[in-house]
C-alpha cells in the first residue's frame, strides 16, 4: 500500500482538523470556521467519508496532508513525516530525503533530550539535580512524560556524546546546542549545571531547551533560566510550552489554564489539572494566541496580572481580549504561585482553579481598590486605566456593560464615557506599532478569496447531483459538454456520460476511473461535497426537479453567452460592410435567440410547478 494511502486510512480526518478548529456536524458532514481566510460564518465543510475537505469561503480544498502543509507552513515531505508518526506507518528511506535540514536538527535535539533525561536518571554527576527534583515532589512518570533532564557541570559532555555517534559539529550548532569558542572549530556546550527541559512541538518532537540553573548554583552573573536560541525548528513566539502534552485535555476541558512558569505547568500537570500550558516568563504572541484558538476559547490566567504588574501581560491580555477570547481570572493565595500552591496543598490550586472570576470584574476591582475617588484628578485617571482596556475588548456587547458599571462607579454619564472610548479607539488605531492589526493586513493580502462564476457553480452542482444522486434521472442526453465552464468540469462529465447505463451510473466504473487521477478524484469529492451541504434534506422528487432547473439555467447562460459574442461578431461585420457574414449572423442570432426564449419559458414553467408530493 501506498503510505500516503495508508496513512490517509489511519487517521481521521474530523478527529485531525478538530485539534485545530472546533467542528459541528451538519448531516453527513462537518462544519466550521475556516482557517485559512477571514471566515465569520462557517464555510469550511469536512467530509468524513470522503476524507476531504473543502471552504465555500475561499475556495481551498484537499485532505489531511494539505491541511497540515497549509495551516503549519510546511512542505509535503514534512508533513507526512508527522502524520506517518501519527498514523504509526514506518515511511521507506526513499519517502524521507536524509539530508532535510529540519529533520537533522530535530534527530539531534531528540537524541540530546535522551542524553540529558539518561543523565538525570543515572549519572552520578546529576545526583544534586535528583534531590532537588524529588525535593520539589516530582515524580518519576512525570520526569519521564516531559523528559526532564540534567545537563553536568561539564564544557564538554554532550558534545562529546554527539560527536562520538557522527553528528556534524554545525548541525549541532545550528540547533542551539553548543556555543563557538574563541578559537575556530572549538565549540563548548550551551547548556551546563543545569536541569533541563524539552521544549517540544505540537507533534511531541523536541524542538528546544530550556535549562534552569540549580538552586545552590544560583548568583547574580548567571541567569535563572537559559533557553535554546532561535533555530530553523525553534521559534519561541510559536510555542507554548506543555502543549504538547496537554492539547487534549485542553480541548476535553474547553478551557487552557496558562501559568508563568515550567514548573508551575508541570506541578499541575502532575497533580491532574492537565489543560495547562506556560508562558515563559515573556508576553503572549499573536502566533500563541492561534494557537490557543485552535483549542478553545476560554482561557484561566493564573499570572501575575496586579495592575502594578499589568504592564508585563498588559500586551497578553490585550492581544486575548482583541482575538475574542474570554478571559478569567484564577486567584490565588497571596504571594503563591501554582508551583507553591500544589506544593502545599493540590486541593488549594483545584479550588483556586474551579473559581476563576471574569477578567474584567478582577480588572475592576483592582484598578478602584483603595480610591476615594473624591477628585476628579482621581476619577479622570482610574476611567482612562478602565477605558484602555475596554476599548479592546472585540465584543462590542461586552464592551457596552462595562461601560455601564463604569458609569456607576464614577458617576460619570455613559455618552461621555462612551466618547472617550472612541477618542481612545481612534488614537489606538493609529498607532501601527500594534503586531495583531499588522498581521491582519497581511492575512487579507494573502488571502484574496477565488471566486467562482455563476456557470461553474451550477455546473459543479449538476454534476454532484448526478454522481451523489444517479436516480433522480434516466438519461444524461442533456449533459452537453459545451455547456460546462473549465476542462476539469467537462472530464468529469465525459466520464458520467460514458458509464451511464439504462439504470443511471455505474458508480463502481466510474469511481474506478475517477481514482486514476488525483484531480478528478479531488472535484468529485468537492463536487459531491457540495450536493451533500445544499441538497441532502431534499426528496428525490424535489432534487429531480433541482436538476431540470440548474440544467435550464445553465443552458440559458450559455445562450446568453452565445448571443453576445454574435453580437460581436456582427457588429465588426456591419463595421466592415460584409453583407454575406451579416446575414449568416442574423439569422445564427435569430435562432439563438428562439431558443433562449423556449429555454425561458420551460424553466419559468419548471419554477411555477411544484413537484408532486
Ligand atoms: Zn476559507
Amino acid at each position: 500500500m501506498d503510505p500516503v494511502e495508508e496513512i490517509k486510512s489511519k487517521i481521521d480526518i474530523v478527529d485531525f482538523i478538530s485539534e485545530y478548529i472546533k467542528l459541528k456536524q451538519v448531516g453527513k458532514n462537518y462544519q466550521g470556521l475556516c482557517p485559512f481566510h477571514k471566515d465569520t460564518h462557517p464555510s469550511f465543510y469536512v467530509s468524513p467519508e470522503r476524507q476531504f475537505w473543502h471552504c465555500f469561503g475561499c475556495n481551498e480544498s484537499g485532505d489531511i496532508f494539505t491541511f497540515l502543509e497549509k495551516i503549519e507552513g510546511i512542505e509535503f515531505k514534512e508533513a507526512l513525516r508527522i502524520l506517518a508518526k501519527r498514523a504509526g506507518v514506518k515511511l521507506q528511506a526513499k519517502d524521507v530525503k536524509q539530508s532535510d535540514s529540519r529533520l537533522k536538527l530535530i534527530r539531534i535535539c531528540q537524541i540530546s533530550a535522551l542524553f540529558y533525561h539518561q543523565v538525570l536518571l543515572k549519572s552520578p554527576l546529576a545526583k544534586k539535580a535528583r534531590d532537588y527534583l524529588k525535593k520539589r515532589g516530582l515524580k518519576p512518570e512525570t520526569l519521564r512524560i516531559f523528559q526532564i533532564g540534567f545537563a553536568p557541570d561539564k564544557w564538554d559532555s554532550l558534545l562529546k556524546f554527539l560527536e562520538k555517534r557522527g553528528y556534524s559539529l554545525a548541525d549541532v550548532e545550528m540547533a542551539g546546542l553548543i556555543i563557538p569558542g574563541k578559537k575556530s572549530g572549538q565549540y563548548y556546550d550551551r547548556f551546563r549545571n543545569r536541569i533541563i527541559f524539552p521544549i517540544f512541538n505540537l507533534y511531541g518532537e523536541v524542538v528546544g531547551f530550556t535549562g534552569r540553573i540549580l538552586p545552590d548554583a544560583e548568583d547574580e552573573s548567571k541567569a535563572k533560566y537559559i533557553n535554546t536560541p532561535q533555530t530553523l525548528i525553534y521559534n519561541k513566539s510559536q510555542v507554548l510550552y506543555g502543549l504538547a502534552q496537554a492539547k487534549q485535555y485542553i480541548r476535553d476541558a474547553d478551557k487552557v489554564i496558562l501559568v508563568e512558569g515550567n514548573m508551575d505547568m508541570i506541578s499541575s500537570f502532575q497533580a491532574g489539572i492537565r489543560n495547562v500550558v506556560c508562558l515563559s516568563g515573556t508576553a503572549l504572541t499573536q502566533e500563541q494566541v492561534s494557537l490557543i484558538k485552535r483549542y478553545t476559547s476560554n482561557v484561566l490566567l493564573a499570572l501575575d496580572v496586579d495592575p502594578a504588574g499589568f504592564s508585563a501581560t498588559n500586551r497578553s491580555v490585550e492581544l486575548m481580549l482583541a482575538n475574542d477570547l474570554n478571559i478569567k481570572v484564577i486567584q490565588l493565595p497571596k504571594g503563591k504561585d501554582p508551583d507553591e500552591c500544589i506544593r502545599q496543598n493540590p486541593l488549594l490550586w483545584e479550588k483556586a482553579v474551579s473559581k476563576p472570576i471574569l477578567f474584567m470584574d478582577y480588572y475592576f476591582n483592582q484598578v478602584f481598590k483603595g480610591k476615594k475617588l473624591n477628585s476628579l484628578e482621581e476619577k479622570k485617571q482610574v476611567g482612562e486605566q478602565v477605558l484602555l482596556v475596554v476599548s479592546k475588548i472585540k465584543n462590542s456587547f461586552e464592551r457596552d456593560l462595562w461601560i455601564q458599571k463604569l458609569s456607576l462607579k464614577l458617576k460619570v454619564s455613559e455618552d461621555s464615557l462612551r466618547q472617550r472610548l472612541s477618542q481612545i479607539s481612534s488614537a489606538e488605531k493609529n498607532k501601527t506599532s500594534s503586531p495583531f492589526e499588522q498581521e491582519d493586513v497581511e492575512q487579507t493580502q494573502e488571502n484574496k478569496e477565488r471566486s467562482v462564476s455563476i456557470e461553474e457553480e451550477i455546473a459543479r452542482r449538476i454534476l454532484g447531483l448526478l454522481i451523489k444522486y444517479p436516480k433522480i434521472t434516466e438519461s444524461v442526453d442533456f449533459l452537453n459538454l459545451d455547456f460546462l465552464p473549465g476542462h476539469d468540469l467537462k472530464d468529469v462529465a465525459r466520464l458520467i456520460k460514458k458509464y451511464w447505463k439504462k439504470k443511471g451510473l455505474s458508480l463502481s466504473y466510474f469511481n474506478k476511473a475517477i481514482k486514476k487521477e488525483k484531480r478528478l478524484l479531488d472535484i468529485c469529492n468537492l463536487l459531491v461535497l457540495i450536493v451533500e451541504k445544499e441538497y441532502e434534506n431534499l426528496t428525490s422528487e424535489e432534487r429531480s426537479r433541482e436538476l431540470k432547473i440548474l440544467v435550464a439555467n445553465l443552458k440559458d447562460l450559455y445562450l446568453r453567452s452565445k448571443i453576445d459574442e454574435k453580437n460581436a461578431q456582427l457588429k465588426e461585420a456591419e463595421e466592415k460592410k460584409d453583407k454575406e457574414k451579416i446575414k449568416d449572423l442574423t439569422e445564427e442570432l435569430l435562432f439563438l435567440t428562439k431558443k433562449r426564449n423556449e429555454n425561458r419559458k420551460w424553466l419559468r414553467e419548471l419554477k411555477i410547478k411544484k413537484p408532486a408530493s
